[in-house]
């Protein structure tokens, strides 16, 4: 099989968290510069971009099984082959594993070098073998385009790296180093997108709340203070955040909660565990009180926040009452939604080698039982919203006539009859509760 010469289409599939999607929809405006369109639903495209994730082993062997798949299956006349490239976190922590075991493979390109891709395109085309893992000092930010898509939601990465080092989490391996996105750049890329369709924009980051710049009075500020600048913005009605670590949170941005009415009722706050031994050896610097303590002071300004997080089972040495205090944990919070997680090791980090690995079976048993306790809180929370009024923006058009599907300013999915337009905010009544969105009709219209 041959390589075909120049790719005309791609494709980007993302993996893993909303930082991948947002890095896969700038490497497909990246691509659209270069005259390669988007393939059409269900055709091959020329050129297939992974978007890898590595959190997880689960997630990092993915990437294997799709490239297999996409070898198999293609079939066209001529006999070329796809051009396959492998970003994101496997990229840079397995690049040269994947070019040796993977020979349809032609690009490699890590996290922080993807504003490179036109021209590693270019050599694969001309027949080479590519690999790009640098970290280099210019931000990839400036060398982007500037955003000219958008729907009614948009992400945008204003923080990426990090230096927190939990023993378990290859996040600041394979991204390196805490970085902020200067305050300028982002609200003229936050100005694009709204002029593009964007309502709601959810600013991420590895750790979001750790970002800081300098606003355009020269003043120090946090994330609370690009959050007021960007609600400054007539167009733009809603705001969210994700992730975000205790470490990091505020009081300023505790505050903003209860101050700046864009910024939406819903925080990801991960706590990972419920136990301070187990919090201590996973490196986390916060212990179940300073969480809690975090949690009261939010819903002190905002009581009808909406808590999320992400929990991991079976960290290494995790003893069966350890993890009965994440149970207690659970209980004692009431979250709205969360993830939970199995622990995966993974090479290269302090915990894939301490002793006391805890068995597959015991994880299995330990993540049932978290789930069904996180699953009764997330129907109960969504339970309680019933027959109470809120707004949804509206994402797209559901199956039937008159049917439309939107987000509650607490991240709920809702499903609601009425006349409406993607893009709109209107005003629903909740009339049902799943454990996975709410059923709701239309009673009014919020703004245009
Ligand atoms: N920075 C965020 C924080 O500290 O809360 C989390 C970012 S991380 C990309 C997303 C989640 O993946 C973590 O919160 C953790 O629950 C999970 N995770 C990370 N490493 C893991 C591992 N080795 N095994 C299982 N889950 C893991
Ligand atoms: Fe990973 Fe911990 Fe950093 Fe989150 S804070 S990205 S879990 S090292």
């Amino acid at each position: 099989m041959q390589t075909t010469a120049t790719p005309r289409t791609y494709r980007v599939k993302s993996f893993g968290c909303q930082m991948n999607v947002y890095d896969g929809d700038r490497m497909a405006e990246l691509l659209a510069e270069q005259g390669i369109t988007a393939a059409p639903e269900g055709e091959e495209a020329d050129l297939v971009v992974l978007n890898t994730c590595h959190i997880r082993e689960k997630a990092a062997e993915k990437v294997y099984s799709d490239i297999g798949r996409l070898v198999k299956n293609w079939d066209r006349e001529d006999g070329s082959a796809p051009m396959i490239a492998v970003a994101g976190c496997v990229a840079q922590a397995e690049g040269e594993e994947i070019m040796a075991r993977a020979p349809a493979v032609t690009m490699v390109v890590g996290p922080q070098a993807y504003h490179r891709l036109p021209e590693m395109v270019r050599a694969a085309s001309a027949g080479e073998r590519v690999t790009d893992t640098d970290m280099p000092a210019e931000t990839k930010f400036d060398a982007l385009p500037r955003r000219k898509r958008s729907g009614p939601t948009a992400f945008l990465t204003v923080q990426e790296g990090c230096d927190k080092f939990c023993t378990y989490c290859v996040v600041p391996y394979t991204r390196g180093a805490e970085v902020s996105r200067p305050y300028s750049a982002l609200i003229d890329e936050a100005k694009l997108l709204v002029e593009a369709g964007a309502r709601e924009i959810t600013l991420l980051g590895q750790n979001v709340n750790a970002w800081t710049g300098e606003n355009a009075k020269g003043q120090t500020v946090g994330l609370d203070g690009l959050a007021r600048e960007l609600a400054a913005i007539p167009e733009l009605a809603r705001i969210r955040y994700t992730t975000s670590h205790p470490n990091d949170m505020t009081q300023g941005l505790i505050d903003a909660h209860g101050e700046n009415a864009k910024l939406m009722p819903f925080l990801h706050l991960p706590v990972q565990a419920g136990n301070d031994r187990v919090l201590k050896a996973m490196n986390r610097s916060h212990t179940v009180e300073s969480y809690l303590k975090i949690l009261d002071r939010v819903r002190a300004v905002r009581p009808d926040i909406a808590l999320s997080g992400d929990f991991i089972v079976g960290f290494p040495g995790e003893t069966d009452a350890e993890f009965e205090d994440t149970l207690k944990l659970v209980d004692a919070v009431g979250y709205a939604q969360c993830f939970s997680f199995k622990y995966s090791p993974r090479p290269g980090t302090p915990a894939a080698t301490m002793g006391d690995q805890v068995s597959a079976a015991v994880m299995d048993e330990r993540l049932q039982r978290l789930q069904s306790a996180l699953n009764r809180d997330q129907l109960a929370f969504n339970a309680a919203t019933v027959g109470k009024t809120c707004d949804v923006l509206v994402e797209r058009k559901g199956k039937h006539a008159g049917q439309w599907l939107g987000k509650s300013p607490w991240l709920q999915s809702v499903h609601f009859t009425g006349e409406a337009q993607v893009g709109q905010i209107v005003r629903v009544e909740v009339t049902s509760a799943g454990p996975n969105s709410l059923g709701a009709v239309q009673i009014g219209m919020m703004a245009a």
